[in-house]
């Protein structure tokens, strides 16, 4: 314990059941300052205050980033718009200022692999966290294996919960693989769960008349696509991919 000599052994034990750790961590720096600096009471509480408030907005930030399960840790400020002119920067940003979120609307990724669908979503994703909102980040694939599975323990309602609950879902290679007929209902139930409710991010290498070789059933690819474009901002990116750049430069 570090300012045993300004507070009590009763005060940090007050502080503790009421789980003010920001202002057990802070105490008796603030109280040297409230002497120093002559603060008056009022001034003195405000800073204590305050000092938890960052401790639990920075916690609270923690959580939200680790329970997003993000790949990797990648701003749009790391993007070179340049090297993919077909993105439009501009477009980019205005979903960056995550009024997409607020207006629970969709934002669908299209182009080949490697130019930069999934670090996009992902800068995206990294920006709502700051924001607070939450975040889930999960290939296609994983989430339907996960739906799958929970069928077999009977978890299956609580997994469809914990995919309709972020603000924003993202649903990363969209297309890789076809889907087995079963699951496509899940994927279903997913979008359909989410459609005006909460917003997803979808990262496919294929365009949408293509989405019925994914989909399998011509009726739920129409009825999948319909609820995903209905508010949704689609992405075409048609450069080529970022792994080839220094390639090319050679
Ligand atoms: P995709 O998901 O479309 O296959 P990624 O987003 O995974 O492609 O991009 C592949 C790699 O190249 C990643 O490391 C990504 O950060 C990087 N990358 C892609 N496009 C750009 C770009 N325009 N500027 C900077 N890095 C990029
Ligand atoms: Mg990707």
């Amino acid at each position: 314990m570090t300012h045993t000599s300004a507070s009590t052994v009763q005060l940090d034990k007050k502080l503790r059941a009421l789980k003010l750790s920001g202002i057990l961590d802070t105490l008796d720096l603030r109280l040297t300052q409230s002497k120093d600096d002559g603060l008056s009471y009022g001034e003195f509480l405000e800073l204590l205050l305050e000092d938890e408030l960052n401790r639990r907005a920075d916690r609270k930030s923690k959580r939200l980033f680790k329970k997003a399960k993000l790949p990797f840790n990648k701003d749009l400020s790391d993007f070179d718009f340049s090297f993919q002119p077909s993105v439009n920067k501009k477009e980019i940003l205005d979903l960056a200022s995550l009024n997409f979120i607020e207006k629970k609307e969709n934002i669908i990724f299209i182009g080949q692999p490697g130019t930069g669908k999934t670090h996009l979503s992902v800068a995206l994703g990294v920006r709502a966290l700051l924001r607070g909102y939450s975040v889930l980040f999960t290939t296609v694939w994983q989430m339907i294996n996960n739906l799958t599975q929970s069928r077999a323990d009977l978890s299956y309602q609580q997994k469809v919960k914990a995919y309709l609950k972020p603000d924003l879902l993202i649903l990363d290679e969209l297309g890789y693989r076809s889907m087995a007929e079963s699951t496509v209902e899940d994927f279903f139930e997913i979008i359909t769960g989410r459609y005006e409710k909460g917003s997803t991010i979808i990262t496919s290498n294929r365009s949408f008349n293509e989405w019925d070789k994914v989909f399998l059933d011509k009726t739920l690819t129409s009825a999948i696509i319909d609820r995903l474009i209905h508010h949704c901002h689609n992405i075409m990116i048609t450069g080529e991919s970022y792994r080839f750049k220094n390639r090319n430069k050679k």
